[in-house]
């Protein structure tokens, strides 16, 4: 497991540094599949330090620097927890692929898998890096953006037809 600090050590201004220069290759994933959906006319959201587009249903989210992708329905949860990943990558940055997204991914669709099985699944954050994620996501944008999150599903469910 990597250690890093649970209180909250980054500023803003640190976040967006490391993630351009030592988070760098995320971060390019991260605007390489921004301008995609920017130019399939999605528009990006904003949470915590983070930019985020809502792209399909029910299938929770995925975190690439400082931009996240994630389900249409609005979930506080996902975006505490993809913006954790965000300052995980301020902090490993190259070895964020190799440390944490793709094991997640790999652990991701095993879960997944297992669900459609009917089988028991272990708790997602069960393992270090999710765990880390969800912890670090509280601890820099837990509190401060309740009111954040109210506008946001207010926008949602104008922008959605209701079921
Ligand atoms: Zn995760």
């Amino acid at each position: 497991m990597a250690v890093i600090p649970e209180e909250k050590k980054l500023s803003k201004k640190q976040f967006y540094l490391l993630s351009f220069t030592w988070g760098l290759p995320t971060t390019l994933a991260g605007c390489l599949t921004a301008a995609a959906l920017r130019a399939t006319g999605h528009k990006p959201k904003k949470f915590g330090w983070c930019r985020y587009y809502e792209v399909g249903s029910h299938w929770g989210g995925c975190s690439m620097g400082p931009f996240f992708f994630k389900q249409k329905e609005p979930s506080r949860h996902i975006c505490v927890h993809e913006a954790g990943h965000a300052i995980q990558n301020c902090y490993f940055g190259p070895f964020m692929p190799f440390l944490v997204s793709i094991p997640s991914s790999v652990r991701y669709r095993a879960h997944r898998l297992r669900r459609r099985r009917g089988k028991k699944l272990p708790p997602y954050d069960g393992i270090w890096f999710e765990g880390q994620a969800t912890k670090l996501g509280r601890t820099y944008f837990g509190e401060d953006h309740v009111f954040h999150e109210a506008q946001e599903q207010k926008t949602n469910t104008e922008s959605e037809k209701p079921e």
